[in-house]
């Protein structure tokens, strides 16, 4: 005996199919279509991915999965629809107006747990702290650690607060609005730094050019604006035994090393997971 075909959503589609039409139409615009569509149907069920995969394939789609496959359709990256992104051991909301955090990022965090080892920084400083990013993954990995974070935009330094309240750091993590660490007067550790980093001729993909803010992405016609202005900062900034860790675009390790060289500063250079160059470490 045959079992009856399984009765069809009362209305629309299920969200397996719906997952099926979402992931075809997204290959035009990204390299994940399947886990972008994934990620958007569980924040439209409002649940995790695992849980849509284990326990909801055969729900009705909902109403609200639809208006997210357009906005992915008009490459706004996943994080600014879902609002959330995961970076090192922190959930983060992020949205428009601050840097996506990437995983290339985590290769800073990385470096300066290799740095301290079994010692930790007391003082951090994030010049550039968008939503929170390299601060407040820092200030997790080191519980007893204090932070301070600078960033020109307010929009990413609420975002920023907001994230540290979230995470219940907002004891330990100061914010101020300020260019680079040009009104910062104290001492630290630990200085993280993801700077705007593109040549302002550079190409890079809608996603990023046309709903990432330019201003924490160019940095003239080189990409090394920044780090020249930057760097100069660095050596008051250092407490003795001090590091800072600054991210780099793959090709600018040798100009950016020669920087902070100049200023009278160590530097080695770490690869991120791509097996780029990612980061300078300069004590
Ligand atoms: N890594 C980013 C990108 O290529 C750029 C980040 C930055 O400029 N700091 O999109």
């Amino acid at each position: 005996m045959t079992s009856p075909p399984p009765t069809p959503p009362a209305s629309g589609r299920g969200a397996r199919q719906a997952l099926a039409e979402a992931t075809a139409s997204f290959a035009q615009v990204s390299q994940t279509p399947r886990l972008d569509a994934e990620l958007l149907m569980a924040h439209a069920l409002g649940t995790t991915r695992e849980s849509l995969l284990l326990r909801h394939l055969d729900d009705p789609a909902p109403p609200t999965f639809a208006p997210f496959v357009a906005r992915r359709l008009d490459h706004e990256p996943i994080a600014y629809i879902t609002g959330t992104r995961g970076f090192w051991t922190i959930e983060l909301q992020v949205g428009p107006g601050a840097l996506v955090p990437r995983a290339d990022s985590e290769a800073l965090i990385e470096a300066a747990v290799a740095h301290f080892g079994a010692r930790a920084p007391a003082t951090i400083l994030d010049l550039g702290v968008g939503p929170g990013t390299l601060l407040l993954a820092a200030l997790d990995q080191w519980p007893g650690a204090t932070g301070l974070g600078v960033d020109a935009s307010t929009t990413a330094l609420d975002m920023a607060k907001g994230n540290a309240a979230r995470l219940g750091m907002e004891a330990r993590a100061r914010f101020e609005p300020g260019n680079w660490a040009d009104t910062i007067a104290g001492q630290f550790d630990l200085i993280l730094a993801n700077p705007p980093y593109i040549g302002t001729g550079e190409t890079l993909p809608a996603e990023v050019r046309d709903h990432e803010p330019a201003s924490a992405l160019f940095a003239g016609p080189d990409g090394l604006d920044d780090y020249r202005l930057i760097a100069p900062q660095l050596p008051r900034l250092m407490a003795p035994g001090g590091v800072a860790i600054l991210e780099i675009g793959s090709t600018q390790a040798e100009a950016v090393t020669a920087l902070l060289v100049a200023q009278g500063l160590s530097v080695t250079l770490r690869y991120d997971l791509g097996n780029n160059p990612r980061a300078l470490i300069a004590t």
